[in-house]
């Protein structure tokens, strides 16, 4: 933690940046207009898959996946950690290989989340795990259950060494004493997600706070989900706040299949949710938070409560960006004594890209946060002339 304490300006680009040097601020700012390009975002995943199929993995390594990936393992991530550390902000070591559907990828992916545990419990630096459950257990059968559908015999059969994987998990997070996050995921399996996680919750939560469920505020039932378990449950209570990332595909299909949306009818009613639920979370010690967000206002109403309420001492609430974006939230934070903790996924390049495109869709001038990211990366530079 470091020492100054005040109300963060995340306009301070110099506190920010600092970690970058000149050389790196301007492949940023490349990377980062490169977004803008119609042409590379349409065709980004072909072309991904040719540049790596052609032996030139190397070109992807030196910019897209530098800027928002720890590294190719975890031992290749020290270097993230460490310069993350070295301005207070903690890691939490995503390993984001997606769309592996076997029982061996699903064994193997366990095994690496565990792995991410002991790491954490040896390493100060690190504060949090977290997994996803798509990564350990079928997709199709976390709907499955979602739905109330009746199992055969082999899906039984997977289901029960699914469950028994994420609670290896969970039963590995709390001998290690490590707070773990599980990640939301598309509404329709959700459900199931929610099953399992308070479960361990229930079950790990009983001294201390370590598995956290994640609430996305996108969707109008959440906040009234985040009341419910705050009155039903008495063990100690955990929560990842985010507004959600699958918009786009719960929109569509709730229109393709005729039913009502669970996304909220505009962003201002999204907004309106997520802040209420960090209010409600500050507002209730037996909870513990991590608000993950890359919205400023959201940000400052968290460090304003907790400024005013003398709570910036203790680890009841963190703060947490995706490596990559946001630096000005993260870094200004930081630097004013808050607690903060960076998402740095990690992976094979070519597992991991589906992970980058999305980082990169999300970055395009049409969902506004290219605009905000390269705008704050040409501030400095032109600071730095000065
Ligand atoms: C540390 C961290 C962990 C995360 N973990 C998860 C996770 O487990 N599961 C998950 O789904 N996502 C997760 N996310 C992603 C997150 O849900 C958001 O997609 C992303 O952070 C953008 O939202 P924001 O709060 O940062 O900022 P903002 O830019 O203020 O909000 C953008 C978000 O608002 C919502 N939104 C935008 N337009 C509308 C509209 N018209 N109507 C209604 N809502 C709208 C969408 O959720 C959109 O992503 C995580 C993000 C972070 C930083």
């Amino acid at each position: 933690m470091n020492e100054v304490s005040h109300l963060p300006s995340f306009d301070n680009t110099k506190v920010a940046f600092a970690h970058k040097s000149n050389f790196q601020l301007r492949k940023a700012q490349w990377l980062f207009r490169s977004f803008n390009s119609s042409f590379l975002l349409n065709n980004g995943a072909w072309l991904s898959k040719l540049t790596i199929a052609l032996g030139l993995k190397g070109i992807i390594k030196a910019t897209i996946f530098e800027q928002f990936c720890g590294g190719e393992s975890m031992q290749a991530s020290e270097t993230a950690i460490s310069k993350l550390n070295a301005s207070g902000i903690g890691t939490i070591l995503d390993y984001s290989v997606e769309g592996e559907e076997s029982e061996e990828a699903f064994d193997q992916t366990a095994v690496e989340v565990m792995e991410t545990i002991i790491k954490a419990s040896q390493d100060a630096r690190i504060p949090f795990s977290v997994f996803k459950v798509t990564g350990i257990v079928s997709f199709d059968l976390l709907h499955a259950q979602s739905e109330g559908r009746e199992l055969n015999e082999a899906e039984q059969i997977q289901w029960e060494r699914g469950k028994a994987r994420f609670n290896s998990i969970c039963q590995m997070a709390h001998e290690k004493q490590v707070r773990l996050f599980v990640d939301a995921e598309e509404s329709w399996i959700q459900d199931a997600i929610d099953r399992l996680t308070e479960e361990a919750m229930n079950l790990y939560n009983q001294e201390s706070c370590i598995v956290y469920n994640t609430i996305q505020l996108y969707r109008h039932d959440r906040l009234a989900y985040l009341k419910e378990q705050t009155e039903m449950c008495s063990c100690h209570l955990g929560f990842k706040l985010v507004r959600g990332a699958y918009m786009e595909k719960e929109r569509a299909r709730a229109l393709e299949m005729g039913y009502q949306s669970p996304i909220q009818v505009d962003k201002a009613s999204t907004d309106r949710d997520y802040n209420a639920a960090v209010q409600w979370c500050l507002e209730h010690p037996r909870i513990s938070c991590c608000i993950g967000t890359h919205n400023e206002d959201s940000s400052l109403l968290a460090a304003k409560w907790l400024q005013e309420q003398g709570e910036m001492e203790g680890s009841r609430v963190y703060f947490s960006q995706l490596l990559g974006m946001s630096d000005h939230i993260s870094y200004n934070l930081s630097h004013s004594g808050y607690n903060v903790a960076k998402y740095v996924p990690y992976g094979p390049i070519s597992a991991v890209m589906p992970y980058l495109l999305r980082r990169a869709q999300e970055n395009t001038s049409a969902k506004g946060q290219a605009g905000r990211e390269l705008s704050l990366i040409e501030r400095e530079m032109k600071r730095r002339k000065q």
